[in-house]
């Protein structure tokens, strides 16, 4: 492999990547925001549907809460039981039911029934952590942040472009080495990556068109 600068790198691997995964599918976050816009309310929902979940579970799953609720004010009046009705089969659907009913209360208490857009106000809210926040920020208000999801993490590590043990550390290394126009983006492409290439166990490397600049650290099986 070429010595060129990591940066570079990751801009190539983002300009292949925009190529290779145009026929797939989006994920869930895009494909809700191609149908209502960026509204932050239902990218915050979706992304808490999402969490150990599916797309293909959690997307269908927003979709059919949406039809009754899609603003806070909305969701408190529908019963704990009906929203696990229509969210399940999505992981954890007993607790996110009432975790959806937990932010959307606050929401109303202590912002105006308005997502904030800030980290910290973000990260104040029961059960949103790093990851959500950054969705949030990032496809919610178009505020540049980097989603460091599951998929992310393990790619940008066998990529080489971070050695990391925690989503944060990734997050942070990503950062440094990629312009801020890329950081929204990067977690889409990631994304579709990793759940049609690099998948977690057995990576599709004889079929990535990124192999050439790939290390693929710690993939030990790949096909
Ligand atoms: S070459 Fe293999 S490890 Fe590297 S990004 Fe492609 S599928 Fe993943």
């Amino acid at each position: 492999m070429a010595v060129i600068n990591q940066t570079d790198r990751a801009i190539k691997i983002i300009a292949i990547l925009r190529q290779a995964s145009k026929n797939m599918v989006r994920p869930a976050t895009v494909s809700l925001i191609e149908r209502y816009g960026r509204n932050p309310y239902l990218i915050l929902v979706g992304c808490l549907l999402s969490l150990r979940t599916k797309d293909s579970v959690s997307l269908p799953a927003a979709l059919r809460l949406f039809e009754l609720a899609t603003t806070p004010q909305d969701m408190i009046v529908i019963p704990l039981n009906t929203i696990m009705d229509l969210i399940y089969p999505v992981g954890f659907y007993r607790k996110k039911a009432a975790l959806l009913l937990a932010i959307s209360q606050e929401l109303i208490q202590n912002f105006g029934g308005n997502v904030p857009d800030t980290r910290e106000e973000l990260l104040s809210l029961p059960g949103v952590g790093h990851k959500t926040a950054n969705l949030v920020l990032s496809q919610g208000f178009n505020i540049p942040a980097i989603c460091v999801d599951t998929h992310v993490h393990r790619i940008a590590n066998r990529l080489g472009l971070v050695q990391s043990i925690t989503p944060q550390e990734t997050e942070e290394q990503l950062k440094k080495i990629l312009p801020q126009k890329y950081w929204s983006e990067f977690n889409t492409l990631l994304v579709m990556w990793g759940q049609n290439i690099c998948t977690p166990r057995s990576p599709r490397c004889s079929a990535c068109p990124i192999a050439p600049l790939c290390p693929k650290k710690g993939a030990t099986h790949s096909r």
